[in-house]
Formats: C-alpha cells, structure tokens, sequence
C-alpha cells in the first residue's frame, strides 16, 4: 500500500513535471509556394520558395531578401587611445569639442573639454546631448577621478542617463563599498550588476548599453525597458527589464514609469565629482 501510494504521488509529480517543461511558443509563420521560372538555358522549371517570419529560407537574391546594411565595425580603445565608431554610429562626442550636447534648460553646458575628454565643472549639472533618442545601443568610456576622494555614493559618481530619465550608475566600485543597486553598472535604485567589473580608479572603463525603450499606451506602460550592458566587455544586466523609474526620491522611496515621448536625450550626471568621459557614441535600434 505504502509503495502504490508513493508510486501515484512519483506519477503525478512526472506528469506536472511534463507540463511545466512543455513551455508554449509563438508559432512561426510558414509559408511555401512555387513559381515557374526560366532556368539558365532558358527552360521554364518549378522553383519552390518558403518564408519563416517573413524571412525568405536560404534565398540568395537580394532583390527577393535584401541582404543586412554592410557596416565598417569600430576600432578598440586603449588606456591611452579612444577607438573609432562602427561606421553607422552617431558620435556625439569624439575628443574635440561640445557641439553636441547642451544643458538641460537649453543654455550652452558649463561642461568643459580637457586633453580629449569631458567633464563637470563644479555646480554645470547635467549636460545632455542635443539630439534625442529611443531605442539604442550607446558606447561611453568614462574614467572616475584617480585621486580618491569620498567613499560609498560620493566617490566617482556620475552616471548615465537613457532618453533623459533612466540612470546606469557610474561610480568609482573599485574596492568601494556601496548599495549593490547603485554601484557602477546599476539600474539605480533598481537591478544590481551581476559582477563588480570595475577598473582602478583613473583608468578608462566602457558601458556599451543595448537599450529597449518602454512603450506607453493610454497612459500606462504597456512593455517596460529593457538593458543589456557590458561593463569593460563584461555582461553586468543580462536583457534585464527595468520595473520603474531610476529617480531618487529617498532611501526607501521608489519612482513609478511616467509617460513620456518615444524619444529623449543622452544625459550624463554632475554628481560634484570631476569624472571623465569620452567616445561617446550612439546606434539607433528598432523598438
Ligand atoms: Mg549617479
């Protein structure tokens, strides 16, 4: 009796095993067709075409399946020497000047341009970048200042800002201790990095961010933002979906998604510490 009763509860446990396991997909949409077409010496034949998703299987004829945009990829940077952008990037800043970028009231920024590199000056508040943008992918170096001054929150602050609003902590976490949602590579206030790649202070670090904007519909938020960063080549948010506002509103206060346009500015804090940034550029994606 005792093994009859134990080989149900086995059962059903394999069975709701089987349908958590069965998960439910979109279906692709198929289709086949045929077409009489002329071969190479002129006789009419049967050709058999098929899309998955709209995409044509294994067609090699670009005007039936438009090959993808050829593009010149960047060059790497070193300590000493920012790379080049891929050849489609928009570069908003490449050592030389601020002709990109703006305050946030408009007003020409109070941010300054040393030696190939940008940064507050004290009290200059955010600078942001003229053109605006939704969903992208945004390369930025930045080097946190190699005296260290400060420690948790104020040392080496400054950050990162997608369409104006929603902050990718950049911070000095090198043997810093902090909140782990508002060290370097947090979603502040909201999604830890996976790892601590962080390198020594005064040394060029990258966030190259791929990020998804949130849509809005009637008000409410229909499909929230989404990031995937690379911290110094290292994956630190994995397509992490952000379940809010960034904004600080106190220690345990959280801000809610406000609606807003489909696009916004790059924007980079002045959190009072004078951190560096350079090669900076932007890839616009599709929603
Ligand atoms: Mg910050």
């Amino acid at each position: 009796m005792k093994y009859t009763v134990l080989g149900v509860l086995l059962v059903a446990a394999l069975a709701g095993f089987a349908m958590t396991a069965c998960a439910e997909f979109d279906k692709p949409v198929i289709k086949e067709w045929t077409k009489m077409e002329p071969n190479e010496k002129g006789e009419m034949k049967e050709v058999r075409y098929m899309t998955i998703d709209g995409v044509m299987v294994h067609e090699t004829d670009p005007a039936l399946q438009p090959p993808p945009p050829v593009v010149t990829p960047g060059t790497e940077s070193t300590q000493e020497k920012p790379g080049l952008a891929p050849s489609d990037a928009v570069v908003l800043f490449d050592g030389k000047d601020l002709s990109n970028w703006t305050s946030t009231s408009g007003a020409p920024t109070k941010w300054i341009v040393t030696d190939g590199a940008m940064s507050p000056t004290k009290k200059s508040g955010m600078v942001q970048s003229k053109q605006e943008f939704g969903s992208c992918q945004l390369h930025v170096e930045f080097a946190t200042p190699k005296q260290v001054e400060g420690d948790g929150q104020g040392r080496g602050n400054s950050g990162v800002f997608l369409m104006g609003k929603y902050e990718v902590q950049v911070l000095d976490s090198y043997e810093n201790a902090t909140y782990p949602d508002g060290q370097a590579a947090a979603l502040y206030g909201r999604a830890k990095p996976l790892v601590n790649a962080c390198r020594k202070p005064g040394e060029w670090q990258s966030h190259d961010i791929i990020f998804h904007r949130p849509i809005f519909e009637n008000g409410e938020v229909v499909k929230r933002a989404t990031f995937t960063i690379l911290h110094n080549g290292v994956v630190v948010q994995d397509h992490t979906e952000l379940s809010g506002g960034t904004d600080w509103r106190g220690s345990h206060a959280i801000s809610n998604y406000e609606p807003h346009a489909d696009k916004g500015p790059i924007r980079f804090q002045d959190h009072g510490n004078p951190v560096l940034f350079r090669n900076v550029w932007v890839r616009e994606l599709k929603d």
